[in-house]
């Protein structure tokens, strides 16, 4: 979850939070939103500012609740609309693949594998 404003007369999100919103001068009130959304663009900085060790690799990425947020990411985050979950580390948001689904899928892949080969050594018992 990040930590985010919401204008409660315009209902627009604001990551990170501020105090009032710009369009309706009014007190934003604190919410919390789910850190996930997919990548909208994104781009590899190979002379990044100094303190960055290249490439530095940045998405722009759209969260479910609508917010637009630049992120620091891995190279296996740079595809267009993929699916990723951004995390909040120090002063940068950090944008991981989103990919429960798929792990949770290759587990049951190689569990399944497994269960062949078993049943396959198991097949080929002679009598001896
Ligand atoms: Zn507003």
């Amino acid at each position: 979850m990040l930590d985010a404003a919401r204008c409660p007369k315009c209902n627009e999100i604001f990551i990170p939070p501020r105090m009032f919103c710009p369009k309706c001068r009014v007190k934003l009130e604190n919410i919390q939103v789910k850190g996930v959304g997919n990548v909208l663009t994104f781009t590899t900085i190979l002379v990044p500012p100094e303190g960055f060790t290249p490439p530095v690799y940045i998405v722009l990425v759209k969260l479910d609740s609508g917010v637009n947020l630049l992120c620091n990411t891995s190279k296996s985050c740079l595809h267009f609309n993929k699916r990723v979950i951004v995390t909040k580390i120090g002063d940068k948001f950090i944008a991981e693949p989103h990919n429960i689904f798929y792990v949770a899928k290759k587990k049951l892949k190689t569990l399944l594998r497994r269960r062949e080969k078993t049943s396959a050594q198991e097949v080929p018992k002679t009598p001896s």
